[in-house]
């Protein structure tokens, strides 16, 4: 839909210290100078340095958290609330990454809770959902992206607070992405859901593609239907390569 606002998101995973922060500071002056056109930007840092980051970026591109807690607050040793990010200037926060579907056994109903912990601390929750290699030579992906759909949006969403990502588990880091076909199928899937599920805002909640988005095949991608932005992992490490994603919105 063309009046839905694109999102250009970087998730930096456990990578980055101080040093990094040299990148948010080139990215949101290239934001500010219109070099990512009319598309939101923002960067999901490590924990350590979402209060720094939210000050570099001095409210040029948002800064988010890349996981949270589904509790406020309380005994709960290595998390971080919703709360907490957004007490630390964070707007948005990526909930259900695969890789924390998969190194923390997270279930479609922890991803639930945690999209609910975002949405109750004011955050936008971005929902990452994607089939694995297996399930999509096995016949499974609309399947498996459907249940993952279902289970993990949160009660309370609206165009604002939500955010769903496509994230084919076998694409993310591999350098590997599907064809510009197989990513509209599963996007006009993903829509038809959210129009299904949550009717009076799915038809303009934005779906991200994400999974080796590059400078290079970003231009392809983010044309295709139904895909409102990007969530990019390595390549938004540094801001030249995330600027020549981000730039396709110029
Ligand atoms: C990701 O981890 O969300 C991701 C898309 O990674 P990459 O761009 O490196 O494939």
């Amino acid at each position: 839909m063309s009046s839905i606002r694109p999102l250009a998101a970087g998730n930096w995973k456990m990578n980055g210290s101080k040093a990094a922060l040299a990148e948010i500071a080139a990215i949101a002056a290239a934001a500010a100078a219109g070099e990512t056109g009319g598309a939101q930007t923002l960067i999901c840092p490590p924990a350590t340095l979402i209060a720094a980051a939210v000050e570099v970026a001095a409210g040029r591109i948002a800064i988010g958290g890349q996981d949270c807690h589904a509790k406020a607050s309380g005994a709960h040793t290595g998390d971080i609330s919703a709360e907490q990010l957004r007490d630390a200037g964070a707007t948005f926060v990526i909930v259900g990454h695969s890789e924390r579907r998969a190194d923390h056994g997270e279930s479609d109903e922890t991803v639930r809770l945690k999209a609910e912990a975002g949405l109750r601390a004011g955050l936008t929750a971005i929902v990452c959902v994607g089939e694995t290699q297996a399930q999509r030579e096995a016949g499974q992906t609309l399947a498996v992206v459907g249940g993952q759909i279902s289970g993990s949006l949160p009660h309370g969403a609206t165009t604002e607070n939500l955010v769903v990502a496509y994230e084919p588990v076998w694409a993310i880091g591999t350098g590997l992405t599907p064809t510009a076909e197989d990513v509209a199928e599963v996007h006009a899937f993903i829509r038809h859901e959210l129009v299904d599920l949550l009717p009076n805002v799915g038809a303009g909640v934005r779906i991200l593609y994400g999974g080796s988005v590059k400078p290079g095949n970003a231009h392809e991608l983010m044309g295709v239907a139904n895909v409102n932005g990007a969530l990019v992992g390595g390549a938004s490490l540094t801001a030249k390569d995330f600027l020549g994603i981000a730039s396709v919105y110029k």
